[in-house]
């Protein structure tokens, strides 16, 4: 409570003052925003705020008021109004904050205005109280304003996202296609008897669009894990068929760089979206058959998986390969990221840094977690911790 009349008085002169405190408050908008004040608020609705902001201030420093703002009062409203105001307006929330750094600054000034004037200095206590209240109600508006505007900029962000998901589906959808058709005529021509040069052209077209169909299928997995229509199977299935699957699809790969690839069996059941445990093994088997070492004599990846405890399946991904340096590995999971990009030609792999963030979306989307033990020249396990029944709602 502010015991002295001080208080109740410098409410009064705030309240009754409201109109030019906030017209002093645009005037110092004008003069220190690296912006236009004038377009930034044309609208009367912003300037119609701000003076209700203040009159709730005002009410703040009477004696009679505990000095807080209420959870229901209208004026938080306002503030959140402010915000959403504020985000349309595609201010900063720096800005947002400089406002009401403002605010708080013109009504502290006005006080010591007020203070002066007096026939006696009121007593200290009460115009620190004063101050400190100012500041308390300032703070708590710029709040309400900015959790107002960064529930919006999270959403416009959400939104925007989906749009670029959106795209991305769309845009893989209808370059499949072309590309198969390039792919076909590649081969067609390759059959054909050609001159060196003609045939050696054909050989780096070929890499080209096998590259880009590479790039498509990865975009294309990336996007269906974050659409939400994308439809998930989840069934009972021993980790063991899942294993062969992946295994099966990548046979060819492993003994073009004779990578022996060994599973340790038995391996436990899980109820689980086999798609997306089939893509993430598909995607962590191709990495270690690409990222093998070619000084190596014998070259191997090892699957294991077992009960880590009663709810959850270890599962795991050795290979003997090139491994990941130290202060590489926080990163690999990261769309975009590659390691060894400068060794690409002589271990004749092309990639695009997607295959990681794949395999850590569906294991997250799977309820699991995803990690990484490596040394660089010795190998590289990836080590997967799996639900025995995966969640019931999809990624
Ligand atoms: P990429 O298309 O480059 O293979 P990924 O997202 O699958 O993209 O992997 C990211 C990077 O992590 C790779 O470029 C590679 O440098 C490194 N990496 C992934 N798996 C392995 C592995 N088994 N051994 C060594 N390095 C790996």
């Amino acid at each position: 409570m502010i015991t002295t009349d001080f208080g109740d008085l410098i409410s009064a002169r705030v309240r009754s003052e409201h109109e030019t405190l906030a017209a002093r408050w645009f005037e110092r908008l004008v003069d220190l925003l690296p912006v236009d004040a004038r377009k930034v608020f044309p609208t009367s609705s912003l300037l119609d705020h701000v003076p209700s902001l203040i009159l709730e201030i005002g009410a703040c420093l009477h004696s009679e008021h505990d000095g807080a703002i209420a959870a229901n009062s209208m004026v938080l409203q306002k503030a959140r109004e402010l915000g959403a105001l504020r985000h349309d307006q595609r201010a900063s929330l720096h800005q947002v904050l400089r406002e009401y750094q403002i605010l708080g600054g013109v009504l502290v000034q006005f006080v010591l205005e007020e203070i002066d004037g007096l026939p006696s200095s009121p007593p200290a206590g009460a115009c620190v109280q004063s101050v400190a209240r100012i500041h308390q109600a300032v703070d708590v508006l710029a709040q309400t304003t900015v959790e107002a505007f960064v529930e919006l900029y999270t959403k416009t962000i959400a939104e925007q996202h989906e749009r670029l998901e959106e795209f991305t589906r769309m845009a893989t959808h209808e370059w499949r296609q072309p590309l198969g058709a390039l792919q076909f005529g590649v081969s067609v021509l390759q059959q054909s008897d050609l001159d060196a040069a003609a045939k050696k052209t054909l050989t780096v077209l070929d890499r080209n669009v096998s590259h880009l169909i590479d790039l498509t299928r990865k975009l294309e997995a990336v996007a269906r894990i974050h659409s939400n229509g994308d439809s998930v199977v989840t069934q009972r299935v021993p980790v063991l068929t899942v294993v062969r699957e992946a295994t099966r699809q990548l046979r060819e790969m492993a003994d073009m760089r004779a990578v022996e690839i060994r599973i340790d069996e038995p391996m436990p059941e899980l109820t689980i979206d086999v798609g997306r445990l089939e893509l993430t093994l598909v995607n962590l088997l191709s990495n270690a058959i690409k990222y093998s070492d070619p000084a190596k004599p014998h070259r191997f990846i090892r699957i294991r998986a077992s009960l880590e405890s009663r709810d959850t399946c270890r599962l795991e991904v050795q290979d003997n390969g090139i491994g990941i340096p130290r202060d590489a590995v926080s990163r690999i999971f990261q769309r975009f990221t590659r390691v060894h990009g400068a060794l690409d030609p002589l271990l004749h792999v092309q990639g695009v840094g997607l295959g990681l963030s794949i395999v850590d979306d569906c294991v997250r989307a799977m309820g699991g977690g995803v990690h990484v033990e490596s040394a660089e020249g010795v190998g590289t396990t990836f080590v997967l911790r799996l639900p025995l029944a995966a969640p019931t709602l999809p990624g």
